[in-house]
């Protein structure tokens, strides 16, 4: 939703001229832009966010037979990006007010052998014990991961969630807060982490010349089918011309936790072209979305259903806005669009999505598996 026609004027102009694939400053300068924005020291680009983890993994020096702790309510690529490096993932409970780790199920899993603890900020909010977490881990030595898919922009006390862990990561990827159809960043401010995600980069291939083709076809294919006025024609037409490059986010190998041969991919040039583009329009998508996430409160205290909390301090940036509904109304979707004229989102439809099967011990995870759909936030 964050595409528009500079976007796919940019990809065109990309796939006709490719003398300037190869120029490693176009990257450097949106990791900088990036950086800066973020009100990060430091960002590296790469094709996807589980490869920006798998980047903070190696950055941290996270080694096999290390305890991590995981929200057991997340996308399967994050427990995946953890098991290719041999560590133990210990899944720990979320609360239903936003969301993220619950701190008394985290206090409880905590071992001498946990190293790292990964917080998620989801569908643009800041997670409840965000602070508290933070503190905890540093009483116990424990490194901070911050996962920032869902929230990249929103701010704690006016300082954008990433900055106060040990190292984050983001995604570009097409659903989240703006988008390269597939891509993301990992930040720290810490100078020895930043040398180890710099070394990290320097062992890693750019996207290859087939991905990166695949990439701009569908910076066209998406505008066309999902952001063009007229896209219930021209959508169609652009199937024709790209459907042939369509991308899935995630195969059915990385489904089954096996590590796709391909993984591990630093940004490319063109592809940091759209970012740039994208990082400039940011901020105006953010607006929209808290002004369209009014609407569904409005909503939800009609409806009797309870808001997700916005934690005192904190201003989100609502990638999509979650509510807990009836499981039927889950199930199947269309009330929404009948009586909203929207269609819902259903993240997350598992523990580990898209991936069938529960966690144990995380009861309100599986609250959220059976309640939780999300409203869009960008909406024409
Ligand atoms: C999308 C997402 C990721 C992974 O990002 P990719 O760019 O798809 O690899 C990680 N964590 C969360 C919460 C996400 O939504």
């Amino acid at each position: 939703m964050t595409l528009d026609i500079d976007d796919v004027d940019l990809a065109r102009h990309q796939l006709d001229d490719r003398s300037d694939w190869d120029n490693h400053e176009t990257v450097a300068h949106y990791e900088r832009e990036f950086a800066v924005w973020n009100g990060s020291r430091y960002a590296f680009a790469f094709m996807s966010g589980r490869v920006a983890l798998s980047a903070c993994i190696h950055a941290l020096d996270l080694k096999p037979g290390d305890e991590v702790i995981v929200p057991g309510y997340t996308c399967i690529v994050v427990p995946n990006a953890f098991h290719y490096a041999g560590m133990k993932i210990i899944y720990v409970d979320i609360e239903l007010d936003t969301y993220g780790i619950d701190i008394t199920d985290l206090s409880r899993k905590i071992t001498p052998k946990t190293r790292a603890i990964t917080i998620q900020h989801l569908y643009g909010l800041v997670s409840r014990d965000y602070l508290k977490i933070l503190e905890l881990a540093q009483i116990h030595g424990i490194k901070v991961i911050e996962d920032c898919a869902h929230s990249t922009g929103a701010t704690m006390n006016s300082i954008k969630v990433g900055n106060r862990g040990d190292v984050s990561f983001y995604s570009t990827e097409q659903s989240k807060i703006i988008t390269t159809v597939q891509g993301g960043l990992a930040t720290t401010n810490d100078e020895i982490i930043a040398k180890r995600l710099r070394e990290y980069c320097y062992n890693t291939s750019p996207t290859n010349d087939h991905l990166t083709e695949y990439l701009l076809n569908n910076v066209i294919l998406n505008y066309y089918s999902y952001k063009h006025p007229q896209r219930w024609w021209l959508g169609d037409y652009a199937n024709l011309i790209h459907g042939k490059y369509r991308l899935i986010s995630t195969t059915a190998e990385e489904e089954h936790g096996i590590k796709p041969s391909n993984y591990g991919m630093t940004m490319r040039a063109p592809i940091a072209r759209i970012g740039l583009n994208q990082l400039r329009k940011i901020d105006h998508y953010n607006v929209r979305r808290v002004a369209t996430a009014t609407r569904w409160r409005s909503w939800c205290e009609e409806q009797d259903y309870s808001p997700p909390l916005v934690i005192q301090g904190s201003d989100p940036v609502f990638l999509r806005y979650p509510v807990l509904v009836e499981p039927e109304k889950k199930k199947d979707t269309r009330w929404a669009i009948d009586q909203l004229g929207v269609n819902i989102g259903v993240w997350y439809v598992s523990n580990l999505h898209p991936v069938p099967g529960i966690v144990a011990d995380c009861p309100n995870a599986d609250t959220a598996v059976a309640h939780c759909v999300n409203m869009p936030c960008l909406i024409d």
